[in-house]
């Protein structure tokens, strides 16, 4: 009988987990190590991050539906793998520290067949001194906690507005390396909808501070819209839902520290600049969870299995090569790792080849480069496609062929919603296919028929749906397999 481990309850694993308990009969254990006791919808968090929603409205307890799923639940956080076992045995194994363990109690083992590597990113506050809301000065949006904490610090800057008192709010990234430009411009547009719902619009400056090279860049080198006749870019479309609503931006911008109420960033020709602030949410860099791997003589091997960004290496080529030569055929396609033949990494957990917007040097050497964004549509299909290669090799034998979801092929929305009512709300949509740009096949790089940005309620009302849809799929209510990724 088999055994499937999977590291992280997030979009990713949780997606892999489900659909793999669906798949492979009861005999065959499923386990899930992750370190948190709930699941969250993240995408809602900018909701949550602007007092419009309750945190409960966007997490829910794992370990009930595990339990009545028949999967496992090991609330913990891995440390390490060891897929040639130790001297005393050849089994692959697991080290996770349990919730709640003694800092210095041994880690726990847990032995797989196949392991699904789903730890998404950690949230590298430590890259910029004074980021974040671990002992730093600034806020974030990217956990449901973190997000509670976001609402306290928005509302307490309104109350001082409606005092009368001038309020400058920052919503951006904070550090030159960021990806999820997504996220901070969602979090901009509650931020300025709910300024105005709540009557203090005339007090406050809203700034949006980006590493983008322009706006409507979203790390994935802008895109091309089709408008009444001819085709324009995403920084036209971005640049006028600022100037509409009267967002002041920033580009080109690495943080280089936050002390309180004052950000010091430099921009691509090296000016060094400071930007006072009341309230800032700013997105942290991304990283890999920082994973050790050993063979079985203990020797290190996490150089092999992990790229230096701390991300898996999966079925991509990471060849360096300049960006003129970058290409769709970079991506992977089944997200198992090329050493190892039962892991496979699926999510944000995954070493991308390279980057998608060009990454660019200020003459002093500061790097602004926006990295490639990783969505919770992309981060779902990689789960369901490592689920059912596993699933396949387990029930059909080695042989069987894996599935594939190009990277390359895959598209992805964002949604920046405002308001969370059915008729208080807006919401600027934009969706493109694909992701990574196909010079050889598309004019502009994308497919115009599919990529689209639209301002408008009927955006927002997608984004509501979509909320309780993925909150029903993902707590396995009645015919949530039939709801896709
Ligand atoms: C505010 C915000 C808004 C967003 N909006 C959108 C949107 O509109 N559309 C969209 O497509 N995407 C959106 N995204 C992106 C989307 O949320 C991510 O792409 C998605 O969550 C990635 O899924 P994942 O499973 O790879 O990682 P995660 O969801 O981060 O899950 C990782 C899991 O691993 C666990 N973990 C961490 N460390 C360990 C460890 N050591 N051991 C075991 N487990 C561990 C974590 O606790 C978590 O459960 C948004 C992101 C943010 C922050």
């Amino acid at each position: 009988m088999a055994k499937v481990v999977i590291l992280g309850a997030g979009i990713a694993g949780h997606t892999a987990a489900t659909l793999l308990r669906r798949k492979l009969p009861k005999a065959h254990e499923i386990v899930v190590i992750s370190p948190e006791p709930e699941w969250n919808w993240v995408p809602s968090n900018i909701w949550v991050g602007v007092g419009a929603m309750p945190r409960t409205s966007v997490v829910f307890a794992l370990a009930p539906l595990y339990a009545r799923l028949g999967i496992a639940f090991r609330q913990g956080r891995a440390v390490a793998l060891h897929p040639e076992g130790d001297a005393a045995s050849s089994t692959p194994f697991v080290e996770y520290t349990p919730a709640g363990a003694a800092a210095d109690a041994p880690p726990q083992r847990e032995t797989y067949d196949f392991l699904v590597n789903a730890t998404g990113p950690k949230l590298n506050f430590a890259a910029t001194p004074g980021l974040g809301p671990h002992g730093g000065h600034t806020v974030s949006v990217c956990t449901a906690d973190h997000a509670v904490e976001a609402a306290h610090g928005f509302l307490a800057s309104v109350e001082r507005m409606r005092k009368g008192e001038r309020q400058t709010l920052v919503v951006g990234m904070g550090h030159g390396t960021c990806t999820c430009q997504g996220a901070a411009f969602e979090y901009v547009f509650n931020v300025e909808h709910e300024l105005r719902r709540l009557g203090v619009r005339d007090k406050a400056r809203v700034v949006y501070l980006s590493n983008e090279y322009e706006v409507g860049d979203f790390g994935m080198g802008g895109l091309h819209l089709r408008r009444g006749g001819y085709v324009i870019p995403s920084r036209m479309f971005a640049e006028s839902l600022f100037a509409e609503r009267g967002i002041d931006w920033i580009t080109r911008s690495h943080v280089r520290g936050v002390a309180p109420g004052k950000i010091d960033y430099t921009t691509l020709d090296d000016a060094e600049q400071e930007l006072g602030f009341d309230f800032a949410m700013l997105i942290p860099p991304f990283r890999g969870i920082g994973l050790a791997a050993f063979d079985r003589s203990g020797a290190e091997t996490t150089t092999k299995l992990f790229a230096p960004s701390g991300f898996m290496r999966v079925d991509a080529d990471y060849t360096e090569k300049p960006f003129e030569q970058w290409s769709p055929a970079d991506w992977p396609r089944t997200y198992r790792s090329p050493v190892y033949e039962n892991i496979f990494a699926a999510g944000i957990a995954f070493a991308p080849p390279h980057a998608v917007s060009r990454p660019l040097r200020s003459p002093k050497g500061t790097l602004v480069a926006p990295a490639v964004p990783r969505t919770g549509m992309t981060a779902g299909i990689m789960g369901r496609t490592v689920a059912f290669s596993i699933a396949d090799r387990v029930l059909r034998g080695p042989d069987a062929p894996l599935h594939e979801a190009p990277f390359a092929t895959m598209g992805a929305a964002c949604v920046a919603s405002a308001g969370s009512g059915l008729l208080r709300g807006s919401a600027a949509t934009i969706t493109m296919y694909p992701v990574v740009p196909d010079y050889s096949r598309y004019e502009f790089g994308r497919d115009l028929d599919y990529t689209s940005g639209e301002v408008g309620l009927a955006g927002h009302w997608l984004k509501f749906v979509l909320h309780h849809l993925f909150l029903h799929k993902a707590r396995c209510r009645p015919l949530w397999w039939m709801i896709p990724e």
